[in-house]
């Protein structure tokens, strides 16, 4: 699958203005379908105080709200950096049909943004992981599942 050079050039620049107008840090996401860019995002993360706020979901939120959808079925993300792995996950979950990437992990490691720590501790058992992670109540919380599969309006997703 071949990636169109003005959709990735346009996420670098988001990038980079993103820095240089002091917004936040060097990343910015394009979300295309059928040739036409259909949202923008930039890193927001100290700009809104939200720690999601990366460019992919930025750009992903902005998307659905611009297509009035939760999926992007038949749209492809490019983004100036390879997707951490909260973006890859929103990728996925948003149904984009292909990512394109500029730089790679390593080169956001060498900036100072390592997200390789959290590729390793999705590879732990959950009782290994840095942040205590421990199951409570997991058989009435399973409640809301039940409370889900007789909801007869429900939107599956
Ligand atoms: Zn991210």
């Amino acid at each position: 699958m071949q990636g169109n050079p003005i959709f990735m050039e346009k996420a670098i620049a988001l990038a980079t203005e993103n820095v240089t107008s002091g917004r936040g840090g060097p990343f910015g996401a394009v979300i295309v379908r059928d040739g036409e860019i259909v949202a923008t995002g930039a890193n927001l993360v100290t700009a809104t105080n939200d720690p999601t706020a990366h460019g992919e979901i930025v750009a992903i939120r902005n998307a659905c709200a611009a297509l009035g959808d939760f999926q992007l079925t038949g749209c492809h993300i490019y983004t100036s950096c390879e997707p951490c792995p909260m973006c890859l996950a929103a990728i996925y979950w948003a149904r984009c049909d292909a990512i394109f990437y500029g730089s790679c992990a390593a080169d956001a490691a060498a900036a100072g943004f390592d997200d390789a720590f959290l590729y390793e501790e999705l590879k732990r058992p959950i009782n290994q992981r840095k942040i205590p992670t421990v199951n409570l109540m997991r058989e009435r919380a399973i409640s809301s599942f039940n409370a889900w599969r007789a909801q007869a309006g429900r939107i599956d997703y």
